[in-house]
């Protein structure tokens, strides 16, 4: 696969290419890693705005193409609902989630510990009962602090590829493929958030940067819940 393979190279693209550039890029790099990894690539669908367009440009590559959505016990009805809508449309989309009991206040007190159980386990989860080899996400550089240094193709854990195909898109091309292509994309985005997760986690907010409504008050404001940044590969624990 021909990818940018430093932070540098990354960063010069990102304002370097057009947006018909960077859509023909990303298809052509998942278009690879399925020719690589077959049945083993699967998607990663957090069903916010980056993750819709992942999968449409899957889908256009191989309408076969598997995928995967974690929901926790704390997501909006309203993503909840377009869940089930996706999962209607897309049959061959998994849905995983940790039922494991925990304090009500969890999200409050310990969201690393909340997100580990109910973001990254789950994740463990997918990868391990999908046979997955190559997962793809919808991960871009201009999201955040926490996002600044991934690369287009990553091997955190062994023998597990990660694909981040749209790295390199700005927000507003985002917006630009879902106007153009007529994505279907969580409502919530009406309301005015920028990025989505867990209701008590998520706050509405006009800052620069996309992911400064996440885990507002807590030292996780504006970060990660785990799962580009911990092993997928361990053994369970929940
Ligand atoms: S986003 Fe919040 S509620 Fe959701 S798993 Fe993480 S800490 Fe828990």
């Amino acid at each position: 696969m021909d990818f940018a393979r430093t932070p540098d190279e990354i960063h010069e693209l990102v304002n370097g290419l057009n947006f018909k550039e960077k859509v023909d890029r990303s298809l052509r790099l998942i278009s690879e890693a399925r020719e690589e990894f077959g049945d083993g690539l699967v998607v990663a669908n957090s069903l916010g705005k980056d993750s819709v367009v992942v999968w449409d440009l899957a889908k256009r590559v191989d309408k076969d193409i598997r995928g995967f959505i974690v929901t926790t016990r704390y997501k909006p009805a309203a993503t909840k609902q377009f869940m089930r809508e996706t999962v209607e449309r897309y049959p061959e989309t998994r849905v995983f989630k940790n039922d494991v009991e925990i304090p009500d206040n969890l999200p409050k007190t310990d969201p690393d510990q909340c997100c580990d159980l109910l973001k990254v386990q789950p994740v463990r989860w997918a990868i391990e009962e999908m046979g997955v080899s190559c997962w793809v996400t919808g991960l871009r550089c201009t999201e955040g602090r926490t996002r600044t240094d991934y690369l287009e193709v990553e091997e955190r854990d062994k023998d597990l590829l990660k694909l981040n195909p749209i790295l390199l898109w700005h927000e507003r091309e985002i917006w630009q493929y879902i106007a153009l292509y007529k994505v279907p994309v969580n409502p919530l985005y009406g309301e005015g958030y920028r990025s989505l997760g867990c209701e008590p986690c998520t706050h509405i907010t006009t800052g620069i940067n996309e992911r400064d409504g996440r885990w507002i008050g807590t030292s996780k404001c504006g970060g990660e819940c785990g799962i580009h940044t911990r092993p997928l590969k361990e053994t369970a624990t929940a």
